[in-house]
């Protein structure tokens, strides 16, 4: 079944793993990519060395010159077209991400919808790009600003989102007249590939110059020469705190542009007045969907102590019913991990938060046996905990549920804002006043707050993003576009003197 798969999507045994668009090459060493649902080998890409980069590059730099004299509408016009081929891959495609990554199938194919919806909202956004006009102060004279491409964007993922971060990227970057260097996650590389392929025939049939895609495959040292590279002007990069700090400090020594996507701790706060059912589905989605490898995933559940006990046994209850397996069986909840250090980092966790005081209602463990092969699978687990343990206070990348109590809403958001990351938090409440209150200047400090629903799982129409350690940067809709351009203030004098700003006068 996944040859088939591998087949449409033009994925070779081995591929190269550097390209400019039609053009494949790659001289770096081979990495394989291994599936983690059941630890089969998928295929092998050789990464792109030095020169191959530099040839990216080079390409990329030549592509801007033409590419951003396309009117945008025309430009919108080719990424609606790779919209229609992304309709066309989607079955492919979402389970490529699905067996390469991990997530269920229903996920896979998610996550390539979201693509095509943010081709979608790029096409549209395509005839706007808009600036403002201002008044001038004097007099026969007319401001405004206008925002043009602004060069190479270059693109770090992560291997969770394996293909639409890339999408929210590259559509947006496209249409605002810049060209992309995509640097995926080792970890899913052959998603990468099947993605430059699609674009490639799309670019081809419309003449899109060469480099205007271009693909660098390789581990940390490749994503380090896009962020000193002085020739691209912004570094989107989406994955770790630690990965992000790196990349900041490295674009901004260059004094470039950094859109920084990193690490989330997301809480839900479930008040007294919660709608209980709603409360507990969205708790056990948001904490066990994608195996807890979502940015978003729900990691803190902040409880009213009144209704504390109640939530425990309904989770308990509730995680009793899991059922985890193969996600390409659509009747299991969770599938894999992505691979066995993931497996060992949530061990680990585990361990420091019983040795932190943490008592788990539900316990977690690797599992084994049939169906399990791959090693990568592991039980979801809760953990009662309080909100100033370490383990509590940073993200690990798998399906761990703290429960943590309060009694006054004002704690309760004290609690949530009490970590270093800033991404997305939730209240289940009915009562205005709480929501209103979390939703204030003085409520959640994240860059996404939501009331009745959890916090995982955005739509492509908002911006997306975090605040603190998650990054400050924003993506998808919105005004995000603005990231990937340059503003240029234009003062225009079409009159017959030279009257100069604030009054001053300068006779001759
Ligand atoms: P990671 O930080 O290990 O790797 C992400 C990417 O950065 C990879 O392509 C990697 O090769 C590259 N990289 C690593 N170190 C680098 C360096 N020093 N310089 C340049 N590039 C470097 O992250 P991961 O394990 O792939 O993904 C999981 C993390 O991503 C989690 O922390 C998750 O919360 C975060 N994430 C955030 C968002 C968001 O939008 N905020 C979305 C998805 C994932």
């Amino acid at each position: 079944m996944i040859a088939d798969t591998l087949k449409t999507l033009q994925i070779e045994k081995k591929s190269p793993g550097a390209s400019t668009g039609k053009e494949w090459f790659g001289h770096g060493e081979e990495i394989s990519s291994w599936s983690p649902v059941d630890g089969a080998l998928i295929g092998a890409v050789s990464t792109s060395a030095k020169e191959d980069y530099e040839a990216v590059v080079k390409k990329a730099q030549s592509a801007f010159a033409e590419w951003r004299t396309w009117p945008a509408p025309k430009r919108g016009e080719v990424v609606r077209q790779i919209g229609e081929a992304l309709r066309a891959k989607k079955e492919a495609l979402g389970k490529l991400v699905s067996y390469e990554m991990g997530k269920s199938l229903q996920e896979g194919y998610g996550e390539v919808q979201e693509m095509i919806d943010i081709c979608d909202f790029a096409v549209g956004l395509s005839r706007q790009l808009h600036g403002l006009t201002m008044h001038s102060e004097r007099p026969g004279h007319r401001m405004y600003e206008q925002y043009h491409p602004l060069g190479i964007v270059g693109i770090i993922s992560a291997f969770n989102f394996p293909v639409a971060v890339w999408s929210w990227n590259t559509m947006l970057a496209w249409v605002c007249g810049d060209v992309c260097i995509w640097k995926p996650s080792e970890k899913t590389p052959l998603c990468a590939v099947a993605c430059q392929h699609i674009v490639a025939e799309v670019f081809e049939k419309n003449q899109v110059p060469e480099g205007v895609s271009g693909l660098v495959i390789g581990n940390r040292e490749t994503g380090e020469w896009l962020s000193q590279d002085i020739r691209i002007p912004l570094v989107s990069a989406t994955g770790s705190t630690r990965m992000g700090k790196a990349v900041g400090a490295a674009v901004g020594a260059r004094l470039g542009r950094a859109l920084l996507e990193l690490g989330g701790n997301n809480a839900i706060i479930i008040s007294k007045d919660a709608d209980l059912d709603i409360a507990v589905l969205g708790s056990v989605f948001g904490a066990v969907g994608t195996a807890g490898q979502r940015c978003t995933t729900t990691r803190r559940l902040i409880i009213h102590e009144s209704i504390y006990d109640q939530i425990k046994a309904r989770l308990t209850s509730a995680y009793a019913q899991l059922s985890i397996g193969d996600p390409l069986d659509q009747k299991n909840h969770v599938g894999p991990l992505i691979d066995r250090s993931a497996v060992d980092a949530y061990l680990a966790a585990i361990e420091k938060c019983k040795a932190e005081g943490g008592k788990f209602v539900v316990e977690g463990g690797v599992l084994e046996g049939k169906g399990y092969e791959s090693g990568c699978y592991v039980k979801p687990c809760i953990a009662e905990a309080k909100p100033g343990y370490s383990i509590v206070q940073h993200e690990t990348f798998a399906p761990i549920l703290y429960l943590l109590k309060y009694s006054t809403v004002d704690e309760a958001i004290a609690i949530q804002n009490g970590v270093p990351q800033g991404l997305s938090s939730s209240i289940m409440t009915l009562n205005l006043r709480e929501a209103e209150q979390f939703l204030s200047a003085s409520g959640s400090d994240c860059g996404i707050a939501n009331v009745n629903i959890g916090t995982s799982g955005a739509e492509i129409g908002g911006a997306f993003g975090g605040e603190k350690e998650t990054g400050g940067g924003r993506e998808s809709g919105s005004d995000a576009w603005k990231v990937y351009m340059r503003r240029q203030t234009n003062t225009i004098n079409y009159s017959t003197q030279l009257p100069l700003a604030q009054g001053i006068r300068f006779d001759l």
